[in-house]
């Protein structure tokens, strides 16, 4: 190993000053030893993986006449088989779109840093959720861009809020995640979507709608994309990921965009990375093609909805009084909020010591942290596991 010259520090860019390896990656590497039943991550089943599904979508690749074109350079804006699955089924969502309009992404994530890297220049205002997506904080930060935290209710945004601060600070975006939030598992109604489209709308308000979670959802109707608002569809760039729905290992997510911003994004793509991996989105492209996604889906949503029940029917048990959680009607997680004076990040590690784990809510916090709150996640154990781990963290909470 190569040791720093004495005096020497590398030279880093100013704008990577500001942003903070996540803490949450630090909690989760606390928490993945072994004897620790985690709520923490929010990762997807792996036994409810199509591995068999991917391992003939993957073989069929390899092995049929274009072989050699899914193991060769091709074009940035994706694979137009996959963008054509995409795109059918973005339309039968809801949300009308042509294989055009997409631009394939090494996983969502990829899709916010070039956002942040097409739209924001240092110092701008990109309005948030308070609390929000770490990683998405990250990428506007590492642009040099001001996250500003918008007043939340138990759906999501407050619309006045959003038009208030636009008045305020003038912001280049508004970042979103109207269902099923990450972390709070929040999801904005039919009427709050359509107040916060006319903001949109009125403020002329570039907007990102991320949506990982919308096809996991276990009770009432799907959403109206924000993206399909008139008013706000000229102005939302919609990303989604199979990282969810298939599995993340594949980083196969994309962004919906106005014509516009295809040019530009298109241009930073080539800049990151030339176009995703040829091969995983050739054998995404087939296994859609061959899976039934409904079936496969309806197989998530009663797994997921079984541990979600398993999940908020416990913890009334389990949590401190005077305690409070949500009860999601999909995605991922229950977020709680402990009663005043207690702080989830200090009661972790006797959490730890009784071989059980959660994430700590503050570091979602883009100004100001809650520290009562925390985030659960139900969808990597079976009913009698979160039994099994809950009572552990009763145990962690007893007397706190
Ligand atoms: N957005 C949100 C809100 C998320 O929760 C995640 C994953 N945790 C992502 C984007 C990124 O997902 P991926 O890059 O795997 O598509």
């Amino acid at each position: 190993m190569s040791t720093p010259l004495p005096g020497r520090s590398a030279p880093v860019a100013a704008r990577l000053r500001g942003v903070a390896s996540s803490p949450v990656r630090e909690i989760l590497a606390l928490t993945e030893r072994s004897g620790v039943l985690s709520f923490a991550g929010g990762l997807p089943a792996p036994e409810l993986f199509d591995r068999e599904g991917l391992a003939d979508a993957f073989a069929a690749a390899l092995h049929d006449a274009h072989a050699g074109r899914s193991l060769q350079y091709s074009t940035t804006e994706g694979d137009p088989a996959l963008r054509a699955r995409v795109a059918e089924r973005l339309t039968a969502r809801g949300l009308p779109t042509g294989p055009e309009d997409l631009l394939i992404t090494s996983g969502s994530q990829q899709a916010l840093t070039l956002i942040a890297a097409v739209m924001l220049e240092p110092g701008d205002r990109v309005l948030v959720e308070d609390p929000s997506y770490l990683a998405a904080l990250q990428a506007f930060q590492l642009a040099g861009a001001v996250p500003v935290p918008v007043p939340c209710d138990g759906e999501g945004l407050l619309p006045d809020e959003v038009e208030r601060l636009v008045a305020e600070h003038r912001p280049k975006l508004l970042y979103t995640v109207p269902t099923f939030h990450n972390p709070t598992a929040r999801t904005l109604g039919e009427e709050r979507r359509r107040e916060l489209a006319a903001v949109i709308e009125r403020c002329d308000l570039w907007t990102i709608e991320d949506d990982p979670y919308g096809e996991l959802r276990y009770k009432g109707e799907p959403s109206t994309p924000i993206a399909a608002i008139p008013g706000a569809a000229e102005r939302t760039l919609a990303l989604s990921t199979l990282s969810k729905v298939a599995a993340p290992g594949l980083r196969i997510g994309w962004v919906r965009t106005p014509a516009d911003l295809r040019g530009p994004l298109t241009i930073a793509k080539q800049a990151a990375d030339l176009h995703s991996s040829t091969i995983d989105q050739a054998a995404t492209a087939r296994w859609l093609a061959g899976v039934d996604l409904d079936a496969h889906l309806a197989r998530l949503r009663h797994v997921y909805g079984e541990r979600r029940d398993a999940m908020v029917a416990a913890l009334p048990d389990v949590l401190p009084a005077g305690s409070r959680f949500n009860r999601p009607d999909g995605g991922m997680f229950v977020w709680v909020r402990l009663p005043d004076g207690l702080d989830a990040t200090a009661l972790l590690p006797r959490a730890l010591e009784h071989e059980v784990a959660y994430v700590p809510g503050a570091p979602f916090y883009a100004a100001t942290p809650d520290p009562r709150t925390l985030r659960l996640s139900f969808t990597t154990h079976a009913p009698a596991e979160i039994a099994d781990g809950l009572g552990r963290l009763r145990a962690a909470f007893a007397g706190a």
